[in-house]
């Protein structure tokens, strides 16, 4: 990670932003998320985003209904730097193995969960696999805000993602 950063005249955490925003959805790609999800000050988010806007990697898009909240948008540039990145690699890797490794990437997944549960931080996960969720024929809405959800919106991971009640 150090050295993909350094590649591009980064440090690791300007890379695991970059990570990040790629997959928040449009209610998570705010400074604010950010420094959730990484378990970061948001003072260091402040600074990482300017290092990263300089480089013209992301920029900030103002929220028409919200005044002062901005929304993060990689650029061309920001998206190609992820491009052959240490994650892109793991992806790769676990893909490789035989059954395109499943059974890893569930592992992986509880042994992530896990630790998110023993540092106290809030459980991010994808849009559709919430318990707000919603789909029917006019499409995908979110039970918790009342609003449509675009299509490529419920992949994306969320910060107001609540686990489904377990059977
Ligand atoms: S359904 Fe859940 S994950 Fe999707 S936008 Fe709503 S709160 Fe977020």
């Amino acid at each position: 990670m150090r050295d993909d950063a350094a590649q591009h005249g980064l440090l690791p955490v300007h890379l695991h932003i970059l990570q990040y925003l790629a997959q928040a959805n449009h209610y998570s790609d705010l400074p604010i998320a950010i420094a959730e999800y990484l378990g970061i000050t948001r003072g260091t988010v402040s600074q990482s985003l300017a290092v990263l806007e300089g480089k013209e990697l992301l920029i900030k898009a103002p929220d028409p209904r919200h005044g002062k909240r901005v929304h993060l948008h990689l650029t061309a540039a920001g998206e190609s730097v992820l491009q052959a990145s240490w994650a892109e690699r793991v992806g790769r890797a676990l893909a490789a193995i035989p059954s395109g490794g499943i059974a890893c990437e569930i592992t992986l997944f509880n042994l992530l969960r896990a630790l998110q549960r023993v540092n106290g931080q809030r459980p991010f996960g994808i849009c559709r696999q919430c318990t707000h969720f919603l789909s029917d024929a006019d499409g995908a809405h979110c039970g918790l805000t009342r609003e449509p959800l675009a299509q490529e919106q419920t992949s994306r991971i969320c910060r107001e993602w609540t686990a489904p009640a377990e059977a």
